[in-house]
Formats: C-alpha cells, structure tokens, sequence
C-alpha cells in the first residue's frame, strides 16, 4: 500500500527478474557482512555445526579502533575488577532518556562476559594479549567525586608490536577459526535484496557476486544481517539524526582506519542492511538516532583543559567526556573551538581523570601530538595570532581563567579546582577541536532474540540482526561511560544471533 511518509530509499526497488540470476547457492546460514558483528555470527553458526556462506561488499572486511566493553570477563576477575550490572544499566538508561530497550542492553550486560571470554581464549591461543584500557586507574582517582560515571569494561589486544588500538587482531583471530570450520567467505559480494515471499520466512539473498553479476544465496535455516550503520548515507542520516547531517557529510571517519587493508572504492556503511530489512517489512526504531562523535578529542586528549572558541572566549565547563564536548563545540561559532594548556601539561595530566580518550598520563602518541597538531608560542600574543582568534578577548579570558584557578574556585563555569589549571608557564599550546562521525546507531526494531519485528510487532522469521542493525540500544548520544559498547554489542549480539541462526528450523 502506497505510504506518504516513506521516502524514497524506503520503497522497495522492483524485482530482480529471475534470468538474471547467474547462480544459486543453498547453505544453512547466510551471513551478511564480515565486520565485528558478522565474524562472530559467522563463527558461532560454524560452531554451532551450521554450514555457512557469508559475504560482504568489501574487498576484505573493515575494521577501526579496539576497544571491547565486557562486564564480568575472566581478566576482570583475575584483576579484581568489580563492576556492578545494574548501575551500569541504569546509567546507560539514564544517558539515553529511558529510550532504550532495556532488555537489549541486559543481553550485553548479562553475555558480554562469556564472549569476552570465548574472544580471549582464541586470542590468548595466538599469542596475542588482552588487556583492560584505564586499569588500574589513575592514583587519586575517586569515581565517587566525577560529574560523569565511567566503569571500569574496556577490554583492548596487543601483540606487543603494534601501539595503540588494533581491533584486526581479534576479529583475524575469529576469521582464522571461521575458515578453518568451513565458512565460505565473499567479499567484493554486496547483498542486495532479502527473499521473503509476502509474510512467509526469510529465505535467502540476491546479492552481486564479483563480477557484478546477480547470484542467489538460499539458507536453509536463516539469514543474519551484520552491515553496520548507515552513517554515509545523507538521505537516512538527515531523516533519522538530522542533528549530525552536516558533519556526517563532512567529518565523517568511518573509513579511514583501513589503511593497513585495501580501501573500498566507496563508503561502506550506507545502511543497505537496514533499508533491505525494511523493504520486506521491518521497522525502523523511532528517531532521533543516537550519533557516535566520541573522536573528537584534543591533541592532549579529552581532558578538562581550557576551552576556547574562535571569538577567544571561554563558553563552558571543560570537566566533560569527549563525546559531550563534541556536542557543545558544534553550537559555537565556525564548529570549532580550541583547546589550550601550557607547558605543565604533562604533569596537569595527572588530575584529569579517566574516560573515553581522556588521559591522565602522557605518553608518546600523545607528545606526539601535542607537537604536530598544536600551535605553539612564548606569549599569549603570539599565541591568539597564530590561532586567530581576537586578541583582547584571548587575553582577558587567559587572565579571567588565571585569576579563576589562583583563587581555586571556578565561579564562571563551576569546574572542579583540582582541573582549574592555569595557563601561565610558556611555551603555550593550542590544538584545534572539531566534530567528526563514527557511525550512527540508529537499528530495527527487534526483541531479544534478535529477530526483527514488522510494523505490528510480529517477527519476521528467518533473519536475524547484529551489530548496528539492531535498535533500540542507544538514544540521544552514544553513552562513552563504557569504552568499547558498540564493538561489545556487536560481538555479542553476533555471537547470539550466530547461534540462534543455526538452531532455527
Ligand atoms: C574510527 C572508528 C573507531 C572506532 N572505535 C571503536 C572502539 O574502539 N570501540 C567500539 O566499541 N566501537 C568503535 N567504533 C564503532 C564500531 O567500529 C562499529 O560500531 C562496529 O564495528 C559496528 O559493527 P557492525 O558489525 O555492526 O558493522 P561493521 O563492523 O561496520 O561491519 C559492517 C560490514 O558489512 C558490510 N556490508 C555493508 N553492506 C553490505 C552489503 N549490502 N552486502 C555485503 N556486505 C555489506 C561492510 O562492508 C562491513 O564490512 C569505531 C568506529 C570508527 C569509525
């Protein structure tokens, strides 16, 4: 029935006429991507005993950071990390509005652990190291006394060679043990219609095999739908986050952490899950979509240093997570603001706390940049010029922010005094700031098996959804008080999924 609220990406294209069919192939389950949440749908079918085929449009699979949010995960008990499941989800209810499906982010919290475990023994067996980000945390620090919660979930690999976050090296680990089980993985195969005959079960998949040509993918028991988000899609985004349609266009960084593989030819995350799901009745989740824009941090981190915006002024208190300064700095002036400290900065790290991208140590990635992605200079003149920022004004806020943190009380913005740093000692630094776009969150509608629901919330059988096509797990922004969520959601709603696909009848 013909719907005037649809746009135009809703509507379903016309069939694929059967004589352009090249080929058909019969499995049990077909799994659509190959990125966090597909490996381990992929692998957790094959475990299960399913015969597998998965695809993904890239020319090998995408992946970016490394961080891993797990409650209850074998490290955390070996450290002696406590974290509390029911305060955890409280806080992200409370983040998100009372949004979210809480029964969704409870399938985390509840599955989070044993994944993180099932993840370790597979890297553990190739040597590669698991370790937990910000523990043990910082001398001094009182979760207690922070205006933000932050819990101690984040789970990182190393191999000892590699620096920072490398989150390849868990998903080669479970592409490793795919192949090994049997899985047949295409890439350059870009699904393109889920087969679902009225209101009967999913059966299948057209997709374009290499060759550009139509081929059809039959599974026997299901389908699961692991495609990521639809963050370089302008039409979705400015229809489900219209607030991060601007720079969702413009800093959008969703590929450019591939490259160590080959790049794609073109934007990979540009919602063809979800629409395809939609087209055979799924249901989007009700909008605005929660954006991830954690990345914009400054050339310190996201630490509580002054703030200045290009007018010279200081317009907030600084004590806030990365993400949260992402959302202010875009309402001021140009979308860009500055981030300034002096020459004590390294040992000012210590009060800063932790979080997302906060640090409270210096180490060489960040002395890295804070000398190539800083402007620097001998005086606060000099400084203002090269940020071109007014002047008089720069220099009435410096000494403002001086006078404010000598007397230790911060009565313009009311930040913590231990934060109230003063900018005094030369050489001065100043780092630019801007907002940039991870992915969008915004997925189907679903319950907690994972299969998606149509418009009267009856499940569509046959498919299954994971990773970022699943909805209702965030709202208003992305929560960064757990370092890791959307890969551990990912993995777990993966792995789940997997498992599910290859019980279905
Ligand atoms: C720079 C950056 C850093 C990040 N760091 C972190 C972090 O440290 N921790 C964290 O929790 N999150 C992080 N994220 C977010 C996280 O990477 C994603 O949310 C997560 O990978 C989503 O997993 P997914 O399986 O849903 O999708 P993806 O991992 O994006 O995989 C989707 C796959 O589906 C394929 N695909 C899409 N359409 C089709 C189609 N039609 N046919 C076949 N294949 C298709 C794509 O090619 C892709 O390989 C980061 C994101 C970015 C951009």
């Amino acid at each position: 029935m013909p719907d005037e609220t649809r746009d135009s990406f809703e509507i379903e294209p016309p069939p694929i006429p059967p004589e352009e069919i090249a080929d058909t192939f019969t499995t049990d389950v077909v799994v659509i991507g190959a990125g966090t949440s597909g490996k381990a749908a992929a692998l957790s079918a094959a475990q299960a005993g399913a015969e597998v085929i998965q695809i993904d449009k890239h020319t090998t699979y995408r992946w970016s950071g490394g961080l891993i949010a797990a409650i209850d995960s074998k490290l955390q008990k070996k450290l002696g990390v406590k974290v509390d499941k029911d305060e955890v989800i409280r806080e992200l209810m409370r983040w998100g509005g009372n949004k979210p499906d809480q029964r969704l982010l409870r399938l985390w919290a509840d599955h989070s652990g044993a994944v993180m475990d099932w993840l370790m023994d597979m890297t553990e067996a190739e040597g590669i190291q698991t370790l937990m980000y910000q523990w043990p945390r910082p001398t001094g620090y009182d979760a207690k006394t922070e205006y933000y919660p932050d819990f101690p979930v984040g789970h990182m690999h190393s191999d000892g060679k590699t620096p920072g976050l490398n989150h390849s090296l868990a998903l080669n680990c479970a592409q490793k043990r795919a192949l090994e089980l049997g899985v047949d993985i295409r890439y350059r195969t870009r699904a393109v219609r889920l087969i679902r005959q009225g209101s009967s079960r999913v059966t299948g998949v057209f997709a374009r095999n290499p060759e550009g040509k139509y081929i059809q993918l039959n599974a026997r028991k299901a389908v699961v739908l692991c495609t990521g988000d639809y963050g370089n899609n302008p039409a979705m985004v400015q229809k489900y986050c219209p607030a991060s349609a601007e720079v969702a266009r413009k800093n959008n960084i969703y590929m450019v952490r591939n490259e160590d593989l080959r790049m794609a030819p073109e934007p990979l995350n540009v919602g063809d899950g979800h629409l395809m799901a939609m087209w055979i009745g799924a249901v989007m989740e009700p909008g605005p979509h929660a954006p991830m824009s954690h990345a914009t941090v400054g050339a310190s981190g996201a630490n509580a240093f002054l703030r200045v915006n290009i007018d010279g002024e200081r317009y907030e208190n600084e004590d806030v997570p990365a993400q949260s300064s992402a959302n202010s700095l875009v309402r001021q002036p140009g979308k860009r603001v500055w981030q300034v400290f002096d020459s004590k900065w390294e040992t000012e790290l210590a009060n800063m706390g932790v979080g997302l991208g906060t640090f409270s140590a210096a180490n060489d990635m960040i002395r890295m940049q804070v000398k190539e992605m800083t402007v620097k200079a001998d005086t606060i003149e000099e400084l203002a010029r090269k940020m071109e920022v007014p002047v008089n004004t720069f220099k009435a806020t410096i000494d403002r922010y001086n006078e404010l943190a000598g007397t230790g009380r911060d009565l313009d913005y009311g930040k913590r005094s231990d934060r109230l740093t003063t900018v005094n000692k030369p050489p001065f630094h100043a780092g630019v700031i801007e907002q940039h776009i991870l992915v969008i969150l915004g997925g189907l509608n679903a319950n907690t098996k994972l299969q998606p629901l149509d418009i009267n919330r009856k499940v569509i059988p046959g498919l299954y959804l994971a990773g970022n096509t699943v909805g209702n797990r965030f709202a208003v922004d992305y929560p960064t008080m757990c370092a890791g969520l959307s890969h551990a959601m990912a993995w777990t709603t993966g792995r789940l999924a997997g498992l599910s696909a290859a019980a279905d009848k």
